[in-house]
């Protein structure tokens, strides 16, 4: 294991907030009306395979489409297709699946042909087994495989990372995820996409307040030279993509491209679970683990839930009364807001966080040491006060002013762009190749800026309409692209065929 923590320039690494999840799972229970979306995860919308009035078992296929980049979709309960209708998800139109649940049967269907002992699998067999239980479709590029999941080959992967940075406000804990037997299973996991993908490196990257996870992985994969297990500040954004591959592999990004372009796999440890679990136990994706937190809700825990629950049934009984909430998908920075809870979780959900609306004006409150309030301005009065609980609400950082010139934005931009000159520009409708010069293509919008902005501006909103409004007027963002980078991608992709 490397001791030394490498990270990058730019960057915050944020105090507790409140109402963190418990290190307990509870078992969300089975729905009574399951919505599944043809469209989960990395790749396109599946074709339903199912119409009204068909009776389906948990884990049968249920939608699939092998000619185009996509990945099967599962019925998460046995019982019967009531309707198929599509509707508004997270901005985009996309086909559900809703199946009355038969609440009796409990078990699910397995995948043909796994293998507790999965060396004895062809690697074509594992390549099928994590295509037809839709494992292939997880993280941001999906899983190479033969068939069409990613738009790389596994044989054209050269580094795998597999991530629990765990560098956001709220996390889903890694004790949740790796106690016991399941880190046993999830060191499997890495051995498959070891072979999966034979000639990338693999590496782990843990967060670095957890070196006895890592001693502990270390140990039992002593003898592994393929293993490189890293610990890595806590540092946000230090789990996005971008700033993994420059700290871990000491290679450059190409910004507004993806990892798997040059050749790079990004996975969450949640999701190489889901690879043993697919190869060795035959499950396929229908179940996720999913971190509740933050102060609006009663009790902040992780639960395991069926994939196509909605979020009624998870959120109704676990929020606070009497108290206007935000709830936002997955980061306090960067989430998506939830308002319809009819709509179903789905294999990209792992965080729910729930905020008491607040917008209250408060008194100079900028210029407050952060005893309760995350502050990214560290006085010596502040080193001196005991630390609490940051309160997380919806107004984390004071009412909106106009900007100080404090370069605060500047100072914690992981990218190293100018936040505070780029929004100017915006704001004033200069949209031209003044922004180009200033890189805003190299923004992640990771939303780091807006979080620390003394003056609550919404830098990262401004970020974003500035690269929008340059693609409209028809910039390509691909001048960005240093001329020194192979990309890799659908072009070059060989050997997909029928599962
Ligand atoms: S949102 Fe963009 S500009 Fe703002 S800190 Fe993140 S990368 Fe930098
Ligand atoms: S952090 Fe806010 S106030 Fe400070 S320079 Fe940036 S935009 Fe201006």
């Amino acid at each position: 294991m490397k001791s030394k923590q490498r990270s990058f320039k730019g960057g915050y690494i944020f105090g507790r907030f409140e109402n963190q999840p418990k290190d307990i799972v509870s078992e969300q229970g089975m729905p009574e009306l399951a919505v599944i979306p043809l469209s989960q995860g990395f790749g396109s919308e599946a074709a339903p395979l199912v119409k009204k009035g068909d009776k389906v078992e948990a884990g049968q296929i249920i939608g699939r489409s092998d000619s185009v980049i996509s990945s099967p979709v599962h019925a998460s309960v046995s019982g019967v297709v009531e309707e198929i209708k599509s509707v508004s998800y997270f901005r985009r139109d996309t086909r559900m699946v809703y199946i009355r649940a038969d609440k009796s049967k409990k078990d699910y269907r397995r995948l043909d042909g796994y293998a507790k002992d999965w060396r004895k699998l062809k690697v074509e067999d594992i390549e099928r087994l994590l295509y037809s239980s839709g494992v292939s479709s997880l993280d941001r590029e999906g899983i190479p495989t033969r068939f069409k999941s990613s738009i790389i080959a596994p044989n054209d992967v050269e580094n795998i990372i597999v991530h629990g940075i765990g560098s956001e406000p709220y996390n889903i804990s890694l004790d949740v995820l790796l106690s016991g037997k399941k880190l046993l299973n999830f060191i499997e996991g890495l051995r498959i996409l070891n072979v999966l993908m034979p000639n990338a490196k693999m590496y782990l990257a843990l967060n670095g307040r957890k070196i006895k996870l890592a001693e502990e992985i270390c140990k039992i994969t002593t003898k592994h030279a393929w293993l490189k297990v890293i610990t890595l500040e806590p540092k946000y954004p230090q789990g996005y993509d971008e700033m993994l591959v420059p700290t871990i592999l000491g290679k450059k990004f190409p910004f507004g491209y993806s990892a798997a372009n040059i050749g790079v796999v990004v996975l969450n440890i949640q999701a190489v679970i889901s690879v043993y679990e697919a190869v060795c136990e035959g499950k396929p994706l229908i179940e996720r683990i999913i971190a509740l937190c933050g102060p609006g809700l009663k009790e902040a825990l992780h639960i395991n839930t069926r994939v196509g629950t909605p979020l009624s049934d998870i959120l109704d009984s676990r929020l606070r009364q009497g108290v206007k909430t935000r709830v936002v998908l997955n980061s306090l920075l960067t989430g998506e807001k939830l308002t319809d809870f009819f709509l179903p979780v789905d294999r990209t959900f792992s965080q729910i966080v729930a905020l008491p609306d607040n917008d209250r004006r408060e008194f100079l409150s900028f210029v407050r040491p952060g005893l309760r309030r995350q502050s990214y301005s560290r006085t010596f009065l502040s080193s001196l006060l005991p630390s609490f609980d940051k309160i997380a609400d919806t107004n984390v950082h004071g009412e909106a002013r106009p900007c100080i010139s404090c370069n605060y934005c500047d100072e914690a931009c992981p990218v190293q762009i100018m936040p505070h000159l780029l929004y100017k520009y915006v704001k004033s409708n200069l949209i031209d190749e003044r922004l180009m010069n200033y890189q805003i293509f190299h923004c992640i919008e990771c939303g780091l800026c807006s979080f620390v902005c003394p003056s609550k501006i919404p830098l990262a909103r401004h970020m974003k309409e500035g690269k929008d409004k340059l693609v409209m007027q028809g910039c390509d963002k691909s001048q960005c692209i240093l001329p020194y980078f192979d990309l890799k991608g659908i072009e070059e992709y060989r050997g997909a065929k029928e599962a």
